[in-house]
């Protein structure tokens, strides 16, 4: 562990570079099927495998999808964008070279806000979003001498968004990649699985002394497969590279790869000069000229963004922005939310449902909101039933509720009949019930004339019993108040 005094002694800085797949159903230049899962090798043409005399064609969906994400990260979005060649040999790389975007990326610039986890905001900043093609895979099958390649992967179309190094710890680390899962999903443009590969990130880390002006030297660490790895591999490096510094040892600029199990990193290769990938332009395709109109069109078709819903809920709904935050966190949910606050007013009361019961429901059956058996109408008239009066919270809650998510047969009213919850509010009913308590206790009665208030609780508990949890709080309440100070 680093001590306080070393850690406050240096500056930790952090740029991400992350990989998201495309989800378009065709590749970057050729039209074979994305799809994932079939048998190796049965989506390459010869397009694919690069073979002489093929020629690549530009998929616009995928040219689209990255202007998607360069206006959700407000990017200047380039209108002459072209692609380039970087050369690198591969098993996975059937031509010898991948076609990515160097010199014209389509997307410049570029902000990206964050939520940290103590509430706290701030922007990071992005270098560029470029488009690029997939590599295949390689299969090391336990036990055998060959490597077995698979290229179906090969030409998927990749975005990779490339940060400034802007990032000052691992929770900043985590809460962008968060926010840029978010942001594909929402913009319809990848899975965001992670887990699964669609979604994969460089930790580029180094270390200076607070206050230097420059840079220290950068490793990056690859091979991480979930935002928890990502936050540990940073959290190991910073540690690593203070002690080596502090050894009196040089740093040197190196690739190294996660080891998950043990939460450690080590060298895989030191880091090519730049020129060592000769980058040229590519031959065999025009640049990409991005008009107006294409680019308006773009644009209209981007529906609501997370942070647009989210002010939208704290300005026209008047929630906090707290629970803006939980109920944009996924499109589906927002827009159920959305959906749910046409049938009710007391949105406070929907977004209530959604961060508790409801969530609560989702995760243990681990489901999506469109899966919930509650249409938002039944639950318009289970808030509706609070709000009358008829039930308090907690009986709707664990009463009603449970009975709604096993069958959709009976209305929030009719199960509340049926199991005889409605809540007991009509003065006199209830005045019999408050008579009878205060007989039975006598005693306490006189105490808290003479000054025991602490005792309303009590009365109150009794009034609950003896109406069997039906009686209305507020209406017992205003009747014990009437007899024992009137
Ligand atoms: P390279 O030439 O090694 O690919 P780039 O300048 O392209 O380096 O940057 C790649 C990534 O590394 C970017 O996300 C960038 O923000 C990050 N980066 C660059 N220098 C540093 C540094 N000194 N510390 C941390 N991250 C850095
Ligand atoms: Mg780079």
């Amino acid at each position: 562990m680093l001590s306080e005094e070393l850690k406050n002694k240096y500056q930790l800085i952090i740029g991400l570079e992350v990989h998201a797949q495309l989800q378009t159903e065709s590749k970057i230049f050729a039209s074979d099927s994305t799809a994932y899962g079939n048998s190796p090798n049965t989506q390459i043409s010869a397009i694919t495998l690069g073979h002489p005399g093929t020629l690549p064609k530009v998929n616009k969906k995928a040219i689209e999808f990255a202007i998607r994400m360069g206006i959700a990260c407000d990017c200047e979005i380039s209108r002459n964008t072209s692609f380039d060649r970087k050369n690198y040999f591969y098993p996975d790389l059937p031509k010898g070279y991948q076609i990515t975007q160097d010199k014209a990326p389509i997307c410049v610039g570029g902000l990206v806000p964050i939520v940290l986890p103590d509430g706290r905001t701030r922007t990071v900043k992005l270098n560029r979003i470029h488009l690029e093609e997939d590599a295949g895979k390689s299969i090391h099958l336990a036990g055998e001498a060959d490597t077995l390649v698979d290229f179906n992967r090969a030409g998927t179309p990749l975005i990779e968004i490339v940060t400034e190094p802007d990032m000052q710890s691992p929770e900043e680390a985590y809460a962008f990649l968060a926010e840029i899962k978010k942001l594909v999903k929402y913009l319809e443009i990848c899975d965001g699985n992670m887990e699964e590969g669609s979604l994969r990130c460089d930790a580029n880390v180094s270390v200076m002394l607070k206050g230097a002006t420059e840079l220290g030297k950068k490793v990056e660490v690859k091979n991480m497969n979930s935002f928890r790895n990502v936050f540990r591999a940073i959290e190991h490096e910073h540690e690593r590279l203070i002690h080596l510094i502090e050894a009196g040892e040089v740093i040197i600029s190196e690739t190294r790869t996660f080891d998950a199990s043990a939460g450690t990193t080590s060298s895989m290769r030191a880091k090519e000069d730049l020129n060592d990938y000769r980058y040229f332009p590519e031959p065999d395709l025009s640049p990409v000229f991005i008009s107006d109109e294409w680019l308006n069109s773009v644009k209209s078709n981007i529906s609501q963004l997370p942070r647009e819903l989210h002010l939208r809920l704290v300005e026209e709904f008047g929630l906090p922005s707290y629970d803006a935050g939980v109920l944009t966190e996924a499109k589906e949910t927002a827009l159920w939310f959305l959906d749910l606050c046409e049938k009710t007013s007391n949105y406070k009361a929907a977004s209530n449902w959604m961060m508790g019961p409801i969530k609560s429901y989702l995760n243990e059956k681990n489901l999506n909101i469109v899966d919930l058996p509650i249409s938002t109408d039944t639950m318009a008239q289970l808030i509706e039933l609070i709000d009358d009066n008829k039930v308090s919270f907690t009986v709707a809650a664990q009463s009603i509720y449970p009975v709604l998510l096993q069958s959709a047969s009976e209305t929030p009213i009719q199960i509340a009949q049926r199991l005889n919850l409605i809540q007991e509010s009509d003065e006199d009913s209830l005045m019999l019930v408050v008579e009878a308590v205060l007989e039975e206790n006598q005693a306490k009665v006189k105490e808290y004339k003479s000054g025991k208030k602490g005792l309303m609780g009590m009365f109150m508990g009794q009034v609950m019993q003896k109406s069997n949890g039906k009686a209305d709080p507020k209406v017992a309440t205003k009747l014990l108040i009437e007899i024992l100070e009137g």
